[in-house]
């Protein structure tokens, strides 16, 4: 690192430091220096125009990690981490953005194309030499192999719903009759938690989204403007708005005041939930409770809490429901590699048909090379996820993505 000043002439525009990194060893491999500079935007413009009228170039958003990526530095997978990191909403996510930076999911990418690889092999010698092994011993040898590299793809299949849990959040809808008591959970979720609340632009035009981060587990919270307004213009939820939110949601908590006795639009609006995903908060229980959870219609939903929002009782069980609804304790993120990009999903499910129809050809005693091209594309589809085989166009468009400057 190097003190001095940038000067245009005989002037001196700041003073500063820059870094030089030799190449190889630097993010994009080839020769690079970075100048800090005191900041501020007629300083900073002064010095990127100077360079630029010394001849440098500007980039393109992302192009410093393109082409850290074309010069093999690291792979596409790795590349895609990046932008993941930045955009990270909660620790979980950002550790699962590193990892995969760290090249995990590249390791075990390659790990199984080597396999595939192996049983490739294994089929070549089987053609240009017919006389060794017996067809059978190879048979079973090579579905053996296979099934290794299939359980591997649908492990890493699986992983994509928690993978979608930690980068989306759980769509999470709290629904109920006018006071119920729906924005004082919200707010003793806010309050208790300290969560971090990030708001988004709704995909509607007047929605916002909520994203809150508690205990590690992600919920984004659907139409919690509307909540909130509940509270100063009595609005009826209405049994078709209650379905129409429960259809996109992952995740319903359903809120009864049970102080008072059950309506018939409690009810109404119960039965068109699904228990699965549906969690039943008996609220208010300082009052007293009316309410017999016994009833057949509350009885058929499995997850059903007392709770008194205001004083702030019932909220560890609440995470410790979806924490179980969910599977979230399962997610170890330290050990676990898990997909959270829908593109590389697309390639492993591509892969997983391509090996099932290898394995279907080698049943039907199809001929040795059909079984070769089978496999070949699940090399292919493998390749893209690491990017080996990855088309200019969707290289292009993963690093639209990217902002400026990365
Ligand atoms: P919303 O219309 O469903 O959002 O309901 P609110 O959260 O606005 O609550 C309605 C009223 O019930 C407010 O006066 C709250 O203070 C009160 N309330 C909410 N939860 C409880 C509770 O657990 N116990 C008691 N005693 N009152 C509650």
């Amino acid at each position: 690192m190097k003190y001095g000043y940038i000067v245009d002439h005989e002037t001196i525009i700041d003073e500063v430091l820059v870094s030089y990194f030799k190449k190889p060893k630097s993010y994009t491999t080839e020769d690079m220096c970075e100048i800090n500079s005191h900041g501020g935007n007629v300083i900073m413009r002064k010095i990127l125009e100077l360079c630029l009228k010394n001849g440098a170039e500007l980039a393109e958003p992302g192009e410093f990690t393109k082409r850290a990526f074309l010069n093999g530095r690291i792979d596409l997978s790795q590349a895609e981490s990046v932008i993941d990191i930045i955009n990270a909403k909660t620790d979980r996510e950002a550790k699962e953005g590193i990892k995969q930076l760290e090249g995990f999911l590249a390791k075990e990418i390659k790990e199984i194309k080597n396999k595939v690889l192996d049983i490739m092999t294994n089929i070549e010698v089987s053609i240009d030499y017919p006389e060794y092994d017996t067809p059978e011993i190879m048979e079973e040898e090579l579905k053996t192999k296979m099934n290794v590299v299939l359980k591997k793809l649908e492990d890493l299949e699986k992983s994509f719903a928690n993978g979608k849990i930690i980068k989306e959040g759980i769509k999470t809808a709290i629904i109920g009759r006018p006071n119920a008591g729906k924005s004082s959970l919200l707010n003793a979720i806010l309050k208790e938690e300290r969560a971090i609340v990030t708001e988004y632009e709704g995909t509607t035009r007047d929605t916002i989204e909520e994203f809150v981060n508690i205990n590690g587990i992600p919920l984004k919270l659907i139409d919690t403007a509307g909540i909130r307004k509940t509270q100063n213009e009595i609005e009826k939820i209405g049994i078709e708005k209650s379905k129409k939110i429960a259809k996109e949601a992952d995740l319903i908590i359903f809120i009864i005041d049970s102080s008072k006795d059950i309506t018939q639009e409690d009810y109404e609006i119960l039965d068109t939930m699904q228990p699965d995903k549906t969690i039943v908060i008996l609220n208010k229980i300082d009052l007293g409770q009316k309410i017999d959870r016994n009833t057949e219609k509350i009885n058929k939903f499995h997850h059903v809490i007392d709770m008194s929002a205001l004083k702030r009782k019932g909220l560890q069980e609440l995470y410790e429901k979806i924490t179980e609804l969910f599977n979230l304790n399962e997610i170890n993120v330290e050990n676990d590699i898990v997909i959270t990009n829908e593109r590389h999903k697309n390639q492993i499910q591509k892969a997983i048909q391509n090996l099932k129809k290898a394995k279907e050809s080698l049943d039907k005693k199809m001929p040795i090379d059909i079984i070769a091209i089978s496999l070949k594309d699940v090399l292919m589809n493998l390749g893209e996820i690491t990017g080996e085989e990855a088309s200019e166009e969707i290289i292009h468009e993963i690093f639209a993505r990217f902002c400026l400057g990365k």
